[in-house]
């Protein structure tokens, strides 16, 4: 008998009666031994809802202050949750109690609304798995070196229940989510998707930064970090079905490199919606233009993803870069005011209307020509591409938003990702 962490998502928490079904659940693995730590999101909706109070009220730039009160605002839709899964495991029979992050304690640094997990004190929870308890900790949330409540960015229950799987060693960490795995790209833009069985930790953690929100990043990085045994699946199927049939479905993360898994070139297409382009026109072509770019748009802790400095024409060259939407009109801001007449450049420009769409695969180190059918495909489609990144296992590129969901089904049929692999 093993000791499993399940995360239910906002979707299975998202009414009492869901909650009920998924105290049914954890009723049934708890009554055949295993023991048993349950990380729940807030219920859907509910962090929105808290933000958007929130944003009603908060003064117009943010500061380290207000940052806080975000925080210790948004936790409290998974202290309900938990208190809620508390109640319907007692009223299905079993003992169980629930902990809000600085109660287990749940220790992170002081990065508001997306900060960044220390550590964990298994203690208590330990003591309440000896006497009998289903522990139920709150995802998303923790508590910093000072007492503050912190969150761990949007999506970071999953986050929470990887380290809490790393920090106790548990057997396996159950993501229960309202998909029943993890597909070759998200089901709803793409209905032909295939789920995949496995997918490599490697793959995961890229699809993961690509833009895939089934998993949080961070959760990807612990469960490779800790080799956690993580497996994505559905809590929509009835609770009732056999337990040893419900422990194999979904999607296995693994860290191992296997044979046959290397089969499709391309296993998964990503994007996201969430960026922003701004290109400076006319930048001086020297040493150190560059740096002087980006280094003023790192001081203002504004994140870069994609860079593209093109060839220059009589010893000038345009610069363009993009970062996340919510950053645009600061970035666009910050060039015009402080980096235009330093960097003697002509002009500025942007577009916060572009997406990114990315192929992602191991087996594209192996193959050669991947890129080349990206590109043709999308040319095919009459869609041009502004920038391209690769890595070693993925290909990037960025387009106008308005075609990305043509993009993204098109590349999909061009490396038949609806076939079986
Ligand atoms: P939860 O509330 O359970 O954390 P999320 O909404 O955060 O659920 O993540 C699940 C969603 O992720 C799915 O409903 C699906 O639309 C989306 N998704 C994006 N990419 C993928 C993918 N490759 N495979 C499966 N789901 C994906
Ligand atoms: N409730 C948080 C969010 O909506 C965390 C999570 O669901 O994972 O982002
Ligand atoms: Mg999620």
């Amino acid at each position: 008998m093993g000791l499993i962490v399940h995360k239910y998502g906002g979707t299975s928490m998202g009414s009492t009666e869901r909650i009920r079904n998924v105290a049914r659940r954890i009723a049934k693995w708890a009554r055949a031994g295993h023991r048993l730590v349950v990380v729940p999101s807030a219920m859907s909706g509910e962090t929105n809802r808290l933000l958007g109070l929130a944003k009603e009220l908060s003064p117009p730039k943010a500061t380290a202050a207000s940052m806080r009160e975000l925080d210790q605002i948004a936790a409290t839709g998974e202290q309900v949750s938990v208190g809620l899964l508390a109640l319907a495991l007692q009223a299905e029979g079993l003992e169980a109690v629930s902990y809000s992050g600085w109660q287990v304690p749940v220790r992170t640094d002081s990065a508001f609304t997306k900060a960044r997990i220390r550590s964990i004190d298994d203690q208590r929870v330990r003591a309440d798995l000896d006497a009998g308890r289903v522990v139920i900790i709150t995802g998303f949330q923790g508590v910093d070196d000072h007492g503050n409540v912190t969150t761990l960015g949007r999506g970071g229950s999953d986050t929470s229940a990887v380290a809490v799987a790393a920090a106790l060693r548990a057997d396996e960490c159950l993501i229960y989510t309202d998909v029943d795995g993890v597909y070759t790209t998200d089901p709803r833009i793409v209905p032909e998707a295939r789920r995949l069985h496995t997918v490599s930790f490697e793959e995961m953690l890229e699809m993961a930064s690509l833009g895939s929100k089934v998993l949080q990043i961070r959760s990807v990085e612990f469960a490779g970090k800790y080799r956690v045994p993580t497996r994505v699946l559905s809590s929509f199927t009835d609770w009732d079905i056999p337990l040893d049939e419900e422990a194999r479905s979904g999607t296995l993360i693994t860290f191992e490199e296997d044979e046959k898994m290397e089969q499709a070139v391309v296993s998964g297409i990503a994007f996201t919606r969430d960026e922003a382009k701004i290109t400076i026109v006319g930048v001086p072509d020297r040493p150190g233009i560059a740096s002087l770019i980006l280094g003023a748009v790192a001081d203002a802790n504004i994140d870069v993803d994609v860079i593209v400095q093109n060839v220059s024409h009589g010893g000038r060259t345009d610069f363009s870069f993009t970062v996340n939407r919510n950053d645009y009109a600061r970035a666009l801001d910050l060039i015009k005011t402080g980096v235009l007449g330093a960097a003697d450049a002509t002009e500025v420009s942007g577009d916060p209307k572009i997406c990114k769409v990315s192929i992602v695969g191991i087996g594209m180190r192996s193959h050669v020509g991947v890129a080349a059918k990206m590109f043709r495909t999308l040319a095919e489609e009459g869609i041009n591409i502004q920038m391209v990144t690769t890595s070693e296992i993925k290909t990037s590129v960025v387009i106008d938003e308005k075609y990305m969901e043509l993009a993204v089904r098109a590349l999909h049929r061009a490396f038949e990702l609806e076939q079986p692999a």
